[in-house]
């Protein structure tokens, strides 16, 4: 095999630990980790949000990208390129600092100028490559956000000779955000003598979708699991671009998405009470003692505890709760901890539920970094009945941690999780297929008396905590996929 060292560029608008929502920010600083340590050449780039912690890490103006003034439609923008390095790493992360457009006290907007901050992002982006002199072999694209980069080497910067052997790869972590807007924004993008990259249809609608345009723009497409790269070939899963992605499904790859080991192990993880591995596991019972006293639950031997970290939107199976949770918890002694925040509808149940069963649940509202590893440590079932996952990864975090998954088949939690079969003694989690109430319920109080028997759920901890989904092997593929790229 090809071993070069690749130059890429990876534009995202999430990483870890700067600025993060969700499952992208991970991906972004482990790919950007894990390349840097295989040999390549990788350069991160993000917004500079005042949501960052500049107390943190150290940040440098970059020299020759100071005051930089650029063009969008009737509009004049002015931005800095600052940078660091990722923590504990080799690799540097450039930051676009404009203020006008990432301070808004928040990573995303519904804001007008929304479709503007990513396009500046992008064309920052490029024009960062060239005052470095660095043609990058790939610009690895995340999301909508970013889209649009192949349309703008195509178009405003196709004059420069630096990008001529640069291929593009747009990675889709969730098929449901899209970035549409309506079709006039093309004006403010610098696009509107281009619109010929855009669908038509669309236009005529007064539409303007980056992350379709994207998808046929881009030299390659992947996604975070296997098996979600074949859910969205199909209307169900699609969002209304399953047509696109089939036409694309000779350049549409699933890599499954690895797990940092160093951020989530709880032999060392330092945000966890008791660190502890499958041969010390009696220390798993002190951070669930721990966990359940600081949230203000009563603690008593063999009464499980369930976790659950999530946005609290309808994809991550919120529509399931209603009831099932009731019938569970009136069936079980039990305790709940649920850390999230989301959607209004959903929010409100889970008080709801706080409410009604004041010594059982506890609804922490937030996002709270070193709160979720300590759920992970500290509960022994964690829920994720997902309507659709991409990828997911507190179903893996979870395995290493012993805390057994309740999960929906569905994207990654079916690559990750292997449904447990007590007649012969197999998996690492419980798991049902259809969408609705029955089948989360059937997996909850499957979950719930299985854990009864102490010995049986040892092996499954212990086989749980065993499997391993780390970024040493998962970068290999990304490799693979580079160097088939550009070859
Ligand atoms: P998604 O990207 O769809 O949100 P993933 O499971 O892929 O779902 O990734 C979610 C990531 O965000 C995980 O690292 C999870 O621990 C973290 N996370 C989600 N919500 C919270 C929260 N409220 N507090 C702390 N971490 C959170």
């Amino acid at each position: 095999m090809n071993t070069r060292e690749l130059k890429i560029c990876l534009i995202s608008s999430e990483v870890t630990p700067f600025a993060k929502t969700g499952g992208l920010a991970d991906v972004s600083a482990a790919l950007g980790k894990y390349l840097k340590m295989a040999g390549h050449d990788i350069r991160l780039i993000m917004p500079f949000y005042d949501v960052i912690d500049t107390t943190a890490n150290t940040f440098y103006p970059v020299e020759f990208a100071r005051h930089i003034e650029i063009h969008f439609g009737s509009r004049t923008l002015y931005y800095d390129i600052w940078t660091a390095n990722l923590p504990a790493t080799e690799t540097p992360v450039y930051f676009v600092h404009c203020p006008e457009m990432f301070s808004r006290n928040r990573l995303y907007t519904d804001d007008p100028d929304e479709p503007l901050r990513f396009a500046l992002l992008t064309r920052a982006s490029i024009e960062l490559c060239q005052r470095m002199h660095w043609g990058p072999d790939i610009f690895h694209l995340n999301d909508w956000q970013t889209a649009l980069l192949p349309v703008y080497l195509k178009t405003l910067y196709g004059w420069d000779q630096l990008f001529s052997e640069s291929k593009s790869i747009l990675t889709i972590h969730n098929l449901a955000y899209q970035g549409s807007f309506p079709a006039e924004r093309i004006n403010d993008l610098n696009l509107s003598d281009y619109y010929s990259y855009f669908d038509a249809n669309d236009l005529y609608y007064d539409k303007l979708n980056f992350l379709k345009t994207g998808l046929t723009q881009s030299d390659k497409l992947t996604t975070v699991s296997p098996t979600y790269a074949k859910e969205i070939q199909t209307p169900e899963f699609g969002e209304g671009l399953d047509g696109i992605l089939r036409m694309r499904s000779q350049n549409l790859i699933g890599i499954l998405n690895g797990v940092d080991y160093d951020e989530w192990n709880p032999e060392t993880d330092p945000h966890i009470p008791f660190n502890y591995t499958s041969k010390s596991i009696h220390l798993k019972e002190k951070n669930k003692e721990l966990l359940l006293k600081q949230l203000g639950l009563s603690y008593r031997k063999q009464v499980p505890l369930i976790g659950m970290i999530a946005r609290l939107v309808s994809q991550k199976g919120l529509d399931l709760f209603e009831g099932v949770l009731e019938s569970i918890i009136q069936q079980f002694d039990l305790r709940m901890v649920l850390l999230g925040s989301g959607e209004e509808q959903y929010e409100k149940y889970l008080y709801y539920l706080q409410l009604n069963f004041p010594d059982k649940i506890v609804f922490y509202k937030g996002y709270d970094y070193p709160l979720s590893h300590r759920i992970e440590a500290g509960s022994d079932i964690f829920l994720m009945p997902s309507r659709f996952e991409p990828c997911g990864l507190n179903q893996i975090y979870s395995l290493k941690y012993g805390t057994i998954p309740v999960v929906r088949k569905t994207g990654g939690l079916a690559d990750t999780i292997e449904p447990y079969e007590w007649q012969d003694q197999k998996g690492t989690g419980f798991v049902f297929e259809n969408y609705d109430r029955s089948g989360f319920y059937w997996a909850l109080e499957y979950a719930l008396s299985t854990y009864a028997y102490r010995e049986a759920w040892d092996t499954i901890r212990k086989r749980a905590m065993s499997r391993d989904f780390s970024w040493k092997k998962q970068i290999q593929k990304y490799i693979s996929l580079y160097l088939a790229t550009v070859s």
